[in-house]
């Protein structure tokens, strides 16, 4: 047992000693990336389905990368977090997805919201609601059209004055949605103390419903309990009409995953919205 423990710490470490060498080639790689703006951003829509529109799109960045080809942000996300580069990489990414949704606006198409993703670090900046509103001013889009996307474990980091600035955004007209709900340690904790209007059912308990009873179970009490506490449920990750079927039937808000859409570059999201425009 102790021999198969020792082989199992060698291959750990040969592991980590890889994976920091990769490391360090994103990192040069993330900082040339945001000087040469060789990061995209692309939308996910979200189908209401009380309404059948969409009323809100996930910001998602993508990274093309001239020699390796499309870098996950499974890869890229935790690196810039690592390298002190995810301050930077968001505030990009919002810029250009505030900037993107007015431009639509301005052309008339139906406005929805974005709901964008943040990191912990993002939360550690004292001025970050400055920030915020400093890129909102900058391309003009009001603050209703924005959603914040945070997950339990970027509040636990510093719950008092995270969830002081959420209140702070939240009351100058953004949205708070919860991510990967019911994933993290104290889901229920936090419901109690976070400023949110919306959750997000983790794709983890929605992938095996409706076959697992046990899943079918956690999502329908999900969305009963957001309910019973005035926040709209949002399902992440559906890809069958089962799913779906499931979903509705529990009276879930929306629906986000590929059976509705993939993410798709901002060109393709003028052509969804023109669709819906129409009936
Ligand atoms: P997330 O916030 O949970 O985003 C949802 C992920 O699920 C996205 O992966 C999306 O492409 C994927 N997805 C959507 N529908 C389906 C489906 O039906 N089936 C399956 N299997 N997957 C689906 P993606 O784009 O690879 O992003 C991964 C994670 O990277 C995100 O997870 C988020 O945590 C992070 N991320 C992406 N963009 C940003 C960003 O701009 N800022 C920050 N801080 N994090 C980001
Ligand atoms: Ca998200
Ligand atoms: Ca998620
Ligand atoms: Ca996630």
């Amino acid at each position: 047992a102790k021999e198969c423990g020792r082989n199992h710490y060698q291959i750990y470490n040969h592991a980590i000693g890889a994976k920091v060498k990769e490391y360090v080639a994103i990192e040069n790689g993330i900082r040339q990336a945001l000087d040469l703006n060789q990061f995209q951003v692309y939308y996910q829509p979200q189908l209401n389905l009380v309404t059948g529109k969409i009323d809100c799109m996930e910001v998602l960045a993508r990274w093309l990368h001239p020699e390796l080809g499309w870098v996950p942000p499974s890869q890229f996300i935790p690196a810039a977090e690592e390298h002190g580069l995810i301050v930077r990489l968001g505030e990009w990414v919002l810029r250009n997805s505030c900037q993107q949704v007015h431009d639509w606006q301005q052309q008339g198409l139906p406005k929805v919201r974005i709901a964008v993703n943040f990191s912990a670090q993002q939360f550690q900046q004292a001025n970050l609601c400055d920030r915020i509103l400093q890129i909102l001013a900058e391309t003009e889009l009001e603050p209703q059209y924005l959603e914040i996307e945070i997950t339990e474990s970027l509040v636990m980091q510093d719950k008092e004055t995270t969830v002081t600035m959420l209140k702070r955004l939240q009351s100058l007209g953004m949205t708070i949605s919860i991510d990967d709900f019911g994933t993290g340690y104290s889901s229920l904790s936090y419901l109690r103390i976070l400023p949110a209007s919306k959750v997000k059912i983790d794709a983890s308990f929605i992938r095996d419903t409706p076959q697992s009873s046990e899943d079918s179970a956690i999502t329908a009490a999900i969305i009963a309990m957001a309910h019973s506490l005035h926040l709209k449920a949002i399902a992440e990750g559906v890809e069958h009409q089962e799913q779906l079927d499931f979903l509705r039937s529990h009276h879930c808000d929306a629906i986000q995953g590929y059976f509705f859409s993939r993410p798709v570059p901002a060109d393709q999201v003028v052509l969804l919205l023109q669709a819906q425009g129409q009936d």
